[in-house]
C-alpha cells in the first residue's frame, strides 16, 4: 500500500510520522513544492542573522504537544520565550499583556522554529520542489495518478492526503480527474474558507533596541501593524551581539491593500508606524526582509468531516480544518487525519 502526502508541513508531516508508526509496512511519500519543510513555520538566515519569518512561536497549553516536544523529538535548542507579550491599541497606547496567556508556555527553537519541520521530517521520504498540480482516479485499479505542474507523472498511491491551504488545495482538485460531482462538492467546500494574506517585514539594526516585552500585539485589530517582536530576544544565535532584529506582521487588511507595493516604499511606510510605536527613529535599518504570505491564517472553519468521509481514498488537513493557524492545532489535524487514513487502509 502507499501513500502520498502533498505539502511538508506541520499537518503532513505529523500525519506521515503518525502513519509510519501505526503502519510500518504502508509507503509513504511526502511531496513538497518548495526546497525546505516546515511550511508556514518557516527560518531565514541572512548576514549573520537568523529569524523566524512566518509562525513566531509554539504556543500551546497541550500535553500531546508538550509529549512530542519533550520527548517525542530532540530537546536541543528548544527554549522557552522568557519576556511577557504586551498589548497595543491603535491610538498607541501599549500595556502589559494578560497575564494568563503570557504564563502559558510559549516556545522556539534557538536555531530556528524551522527546526520543528526537519525534526518532524527525519527519516521521512519528502521530495522537495515537487508542485503537485493534478491528480486522476484510475478507474479499474481505483488508484490515484499524481501530476507535477509540468503535467508529468510524479507517482501513483492508493490514499492521498492533501495538505495545502484550503485555497491551494481547492485548486489541485480543479484540475483533477474523478468523479465530477463528488469533485465540485470538494471544491465548493474548500472555497468556502478564505485565507488572510500576512506581509511580514524584518529589520536589522547594528544597536541594540531594548524593551521589557518580546512582542506587541494589536488587540483592537484597528492598527496597520498587527504583530512587532523583538526577535533578537530569543537569544545571541539570532544575530551579532550588540544588534537588534524586528519582525513586524501587518494585518490582513494592509497587507491586500499593500501586496503590490515596491518593497521600498512598502519598507519605509512600516518602518515609519513601527518609529510611532515603539517611539524611537528607526530609520536607516542595515537591511530590510519582505516577505508575503498569501495563505497567512484560515478566516473560516472548513467541514473536516464531509472532506474526509469520501471513501476514495482522498484525505484533506491542515490548519482550516479546526479553523485556527497554530502550529500545534495542525500538528493534531495531521494525528487525527493519520488515524481516519489508517482504518480506511484497514477496511
Ligand atoms: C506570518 C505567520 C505567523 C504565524 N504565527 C504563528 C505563531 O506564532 N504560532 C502558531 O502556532 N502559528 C502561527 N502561524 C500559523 C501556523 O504557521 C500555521 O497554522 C501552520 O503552520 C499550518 O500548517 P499546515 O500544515 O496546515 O499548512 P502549511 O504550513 O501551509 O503547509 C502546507 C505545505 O504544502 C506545501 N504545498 C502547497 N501547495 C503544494 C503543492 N501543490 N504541491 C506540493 N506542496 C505544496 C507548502 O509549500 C507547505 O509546505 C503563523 C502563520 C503565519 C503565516
Amino acid at each position: 500500500m502507499h501513500l502520498a502526502i502533498i505539502g511538508a508541513g506541520m499537518a503532513g508531516l505529523s500525519a506521515a510520522r503518525e502513519l509510519r508508526q501505526r503502519h510500518p509496512d504502508l509507503s509513504i511519500t511526502i511531496y513538497e513544492k518548495s526546497r525546505g519543510v516546515g511550511g508556514r513555520v518557516a527560518t531565514r538566515r541572512r548576514n549573520g542573522f537568523v529569524f523566524d519569518h512566518g509562525a513566531q512561536v509554539i504556543k500551546a497549553q497541550d500535553e500531546d504537544m508538550d509529549r512530542l516536544l519533550h520527548t517525542g523529538l530532540p530537546t536541543e535548542g528548544l527554549r522557552h520565550i522568557t519576556q511577557p507579550v504586551y498589548v497595543f491599541h491603535a491610538d498607541g497606547t501599549i500595556v502589559e499583556g494578560d497575564p494568563t496567556l503570557n504564563a502559558e508556555p510559549s516556545r522556539f527553537y534557538a536555531a530556528g522554529l524551522n527546526q520543528l519541520g526537519k525534526l518532524l521530517a527525519a527519516g521521512l521520504d519528502v521530495r522537495r520542489e515537487i508542485r503537485i498540480a493534478a491528480l486522476r482516479h484510475e478507474t479499474g485499479t481505483e488508484r490515484w495518478m499524481l501530476f507535477d505542474a509540468n503535467g508529468a507523472h510524479a507517482g501513483t498511491a492508493d490514499a492521498v492526503l492533501l495538505t495545502p491551504p484550503a485555497p491551494q488545495t481547492a485548486e489541485i482538485l480543479a484540475m483533477s480527474e474523478f468523479d465530477p460531482t463528488l469533485r465540485d462538492a470538494l471544491v465548493r467546500e474548500l472555497i468556502r474558507v478564505p485565507y488572510r494574506r500576512c506581509l511580514t517585514l524584518t529589520l536589522a539594526y547594528d544597536r541594540p533596541i531594548e524593551r521589557p516585552f518580546y512582542a506587541l500585539v494589536n488587540v483592537d485589530r484597528q492598527h496597520p501593524v498587527a504583530w512587532l517582536a523583538l526577535e533578537h530576544t530569543k537569544g545571541t544565535e539570532r544575530c551579532p551581539p550588540g544588534h537588534s532584529l524586528l519582525i513586524v506582521q501587518m494585518s490582513g487588511h494592509f497587507s491586500l491593500q499593500q501586496w503590490d507595493a515596491p518593497a521600498e516604499e512598502l519598507a519605509s511606510a512600516v518602518i515609519e508606524m513601527v518609529s510611532m510605536v515603539l517611539e524611537e527613529d528607526l530609520r536607516r535599518p542595515m537591511w530590510y526582509d519582505r516577505q508575503g504570505w498569501r495563505y497567512a491564517l484560515p478566516d473560516g472553519v472548513a467541514k473536516a468531516d464531509m472532506l474526509n468521509s469520501t471513501q476514495t481514498g482522498l484525505f484533506f488537513a491542515g490548519d482550516y480544518a479546526v479553523g485556527l493557524g497554530r502550529i500545534h492545532l495542525a500538528i493534531k489535524n495531521g494525528q487525527e487525519v493519520a488515524r481516519a487514513i489508517d482504518a480506511w487502509l484497514n477496511r
